[in-house]
């Protein structure tokens, strides 16, 4: 449900792990944050400080890390970024959807925006967590009622739970 802003926010786990900023290389963008029909060519170096400093602002207040007017700030974002309404042909009539408008950054920036503005308003910001995988470090939103979740996947689960009952057994 909130795919975008987690594709955008750990893209820092590909900056801890490779020690590169990914979101330089166009290729990796078109391949991991832009769907088939949002491909760019090229992209402004405006566009790009724009996604970097969206990608910190999500990442501060994921961590509890704001000191600003998350409000203004999330308000802005969605200011620049309107939708318009369209039609929208469906199995059993048609029904009004709405589209951001602009290139493949402009609607990655609008959906990201939206879904932080979403997690912000129904009180779900405080369920995020980061993966105690440390080599992975994802941000994740734990749904689970108790709150429990400590990996962002079975993978990093078992990876830690492997190596903990290794240690645990070591002769
Ligand atoms: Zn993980």
């Amino acid at each position: 449900m909130y795919t975008r802003s987690f594709d955008l926010v750990n893209t820092f786990w590909y900056l801890e792990y490779e020690k590169i900023e990914e979101l330089d290389n166009l290729q990796w963008l078109n391949t991991y944050l832009l769907p088939p029909e949002d491909q760019l060519d090229t992209i402004s170096e405006e566009a790009l400080t724009v996604l970097k400093e969206l990608r910190q602002f999500a990442r501060d207040l994921f961590d509890g890390n704001i000191s600003e007017d998350v409000t203004a700030k999330l308000n802005g974002y969605l200011a620049g970024t309107p939708y318009y309404p369209r039609i929208e042909e469906t199995s059993n009539g048609s029904r009004i959807t709405f589209k951001p408008n602009g290139d493949g950054v402009a609607k990655l920036l609008t959906d990201v925006a939206l879904e932080l503005a979403t997690l912000l308003t129904e009180e779900q910001i405080s369920s995020i967590k980061r993966c105690q995988n440390e080599a992975c470090g994802y941000y994740f939103l734990d749904n689970s009622k108790n709150q429990s979740r400590k990996f962002c996947s079975k993978k990093c689960n078992s990876l830690i739970k492997t190596r903990n009952f290794r240690a645990r057994h070591k002769t």
